[in-house]
């Protein structure tokens, strides 16, 4: 084997000449340092963290074929669309072809003419397969999306379990990477036990990204919100995921009504629909794509430029793989969560439908809960996303989070606290947020009477309020910490040691100015927050010459048949209308010109800066 810093500075230059790109991200060196050197590598990465190329650079450098398992037939193809684009020598083998053309790929492969070859796991499990791949020379195995491996996971697919015994059956075992965005401690433990991985080195990198705004808003009036939204976002493509068919089919409709280019997605639409609705999306014939959670996996659309979620998603996994697909190109984007209590009713609701064994529901209650405490959480967004999956980070605030955004002030709420606190004490720590509540606001209610809560001292010390802010108010505290929930669908609230010595009055508890409830009327939370300073710097992107350069990629796109982000992503045309390069030499050295590109499509981009002097 190779030396590391002979092989690293090898793969620094492939990715020049292929990617156009003139350095990895810090954990993408990581990663292809160690498959370099040989070793079995998990690599946790978000959507757009850039994971294909942690194996796509080791497959040019290592002999032989690397061999990619992928669950998706459309990310398969995009894939390879985008290595021929790049000048790398890749294929495919799935049900989309015929005998004869998978013959002729597995023929290519044994002459040596391709450096990677992507499968679904399903070929795993046939035998002519297995044997037809003994004959390679497999340096390599790749497994995409390997959460797919855990039943643990949201998308388990059994025949990733294929994979160890594949693998155990080739004559030279390859060095086996795996990569995915899911990173709980089931997910990871699967991931390393069910696929075999020998002595593997993780990385758990990149969940942070930085050009991603992430916002989450409470008591605004949705629907209006994603209409003036798209609305003054009309020109960029972005999704708004809802949690139902029916906000999907309703959105769908207000936004066409009100001239938005619109398409949609979930499961109840006929498939030639839903794939040609998918098309005219990547294709950038439609603007907005208003789906159901059932949208996305295998959507390789780089200029995202938003998501938006309509309501709560089921867990922080599904949240960050669905906001992820905003901003792949690196371009400053949105990911905005809109929040409402009864997005907990739904969620709980869709897990008691879903009939599982009872291991498998408190699970997904106590992710349900940390969900639910992000949504609430007043520390700065990324971190707490950071914090879940076990990230390490300094603790510099990311700045662009609407809790970092958020200028209203620091109030001192350690009275209100206190008695929240101690009511909750009173009632022996057995009863959930919405008996808390009740008793405070002083409530005749049924279960209130029935426990006789109306002799405590604490019954109705809050009746000025109503109780959806009491309740609002004990779940920040709970998002703070002070307070804790027990795990299952009716959770229970404790008091966590920061509440007794708030109790004891030895600590403060300071909060933002409690945000004004819903008010129908305006439908928008008056909350004062700092705008995104993004485009207060000095960028010097020429919208007009920006926008003629989408035009000349667009005409390409048509010609060629491919996707526009295949030719070049956003952030590179942007590049391109700062530098506004007139040789090949000046071209070159924009991010995401390779030299296969440009030779493919750069002269009508390099003939439009030359006649523009
Ligand atoms: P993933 O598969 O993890 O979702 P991709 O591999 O599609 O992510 O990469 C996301 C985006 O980041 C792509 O537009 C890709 O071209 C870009 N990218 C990846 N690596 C680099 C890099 N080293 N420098 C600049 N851009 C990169
Ligand atoms: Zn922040």
């Amino acid at each position: 084997m190779r030396t590391e810093l002979h092989s690293m500075e090898e793969a620094k230059q492939l990715l020049q000449k292929y990617y156009g790109y003139p350095d990895f991200r810090e954990g993408q060196r990581k990663i292809v340092a160690s498959v370099l050197s040989g070793v079995d590598t998990l690599g946790i990465m978000p959507t757009g963290g850039g994971k294909s190329i942690c194996y796509q650079i080791p497959a040019l450098l290592l002999p032989g074929l690397t061999l990619v398992i992928s669950p998706l037939i459309s990310l398969m193809k995009d894939q390879v669309d985008a290595l021929l684009a790049a000048g790398v020598s890749a294929a495919y083998i799935n049900s989309t072809l015929s005998g004869k053309e998978v013959n002729e790929r597995i023929r290519a492969a044994k002459r040596g003419e391709l450096k990677l070859l992507y499968v679904a796991p399903e070929r795993l499990e046939l035998d002519w397969f297995r044997e037809e791949m003994k004959e390679l020379t497999i340096s390599m195995l790749a497994v995409d999306e390997a959460h797919c491996v855990s039943q643990w996971g949201h998308d388990f697919r059994t025949s990733y379990l294929a994979i160890t015994p594949f693998v155990a059956d080739l004559p030279r075992r390859p060095i086996v990477a795996a990569f995915t965005a899911t990173a709980t401690p089931e997910v990871m433990d699967d991931m390393t036990g069910l696929l075999k991985l020998k002595d593997p080195s993780v990385f758990v990198t990149g969940l942070g990204r930085d050009n991603l705004a992430m916002s989450v808003l409470r008591g605004e009036n949705k629907r209006e919100f994603v209409l003036n939204y798209a609305h003054t976002h009309g020109s960029q493509p972005g999704i708004v995921y809802a949690a139902t068919r029916k906000d999907v089919d309703d959105l769908y409709e207000r936004l066409r009504e009100s001239g938005v280019p619109t398409g949609r997605y979930h499961a109840g639409l006929p498939d030639q629909e839903r794939e040609e609705n998918q098309e005219a999306f990547l294709y950038d014939d439609i603007r907005v794509m208003v789906a159901t959670n059932a949208f996305g996996m295998g959507i390789d659309k780089s200029n995202v430029r938003y998501v938006i979620h309509y309501n709560m998603p089921k867990n922080m996994e599904a949240y960050v793989q669905e906001a992820g697909r905003a901003g792949r190109d690196g371009e400053p984007s949105e990911c905005i969560l809109l929040f409402s209590a009864q997005d907990i009713m739904t969620q709980k609701f869709l897990i008691e439908q879903n009939p599982q064994d009872e291991v498998r529901k408190h699970n997904e209650y106590r992710k349900l809960q940390q969900m639910i405490e992000y949504c609430y959480s007043t520390k700065c967004l990324r971190w707490g996303m950071l914090d879940y999956f076990g990230e390490e980070h300094d603790h510099s605030l990311c700045g662009i989070c609407s809790n970092c955004r958020d200028e209203r002030e620091l109030v001192d709420v350690t009275t209100d606290a206190q008695i929240i606190f101690s009511c909750i004490h009173r009632m022996r720590e057995r009863f959930g947020v919405a008996l808390v509540s009740s008793v405070l606001k002083g409530s005749q209610n049924k279960k209130v009477l029935q426990y006789g809560f109306e002799q405590l001292s604490t019954y109705g010390m809050m009746r000025r309020r109503t109780e959806k802010e009491i309740s609002e108010l004990i779940n920040v505290l709970i998002a703070e910490g002070y307070l804790s929930l027990s795990e299952g669908q009716y959770p229970v609230v404790k008091l966590a040691p920061l509440a007794i010595e708030v109790l004891k009055s030895k600590q403060q508890v300071m909060l933002r100015a409690p945000e004004p409830s819903q008010t129908a009327a305006t439908g928008s939370s008056s909350t004062k927050r700092k705008g995104r300073n993004y485009d207060d710097g000095p960028s010097a992107v020429n919208e007009t010459v920006f926008e003629q350069l989408r035009l000349i990629r667009r005409d390409l796109a048509e010609k060629e048949r491919v996707p526009s982000y295949i030719i070049f992503n956003d952030a590179t045309l942007r590049e391109m209308s700062v530098v506004c390069p007139t040789s090949e030499t000046d071209m070159l050295r924009i991010k995401g010109v390779g030299e296969v590109k440009f030779r493919k499509y750069g002269v009508p981009f390099l003939e439009f800066f030359q006649n523009m002097e």
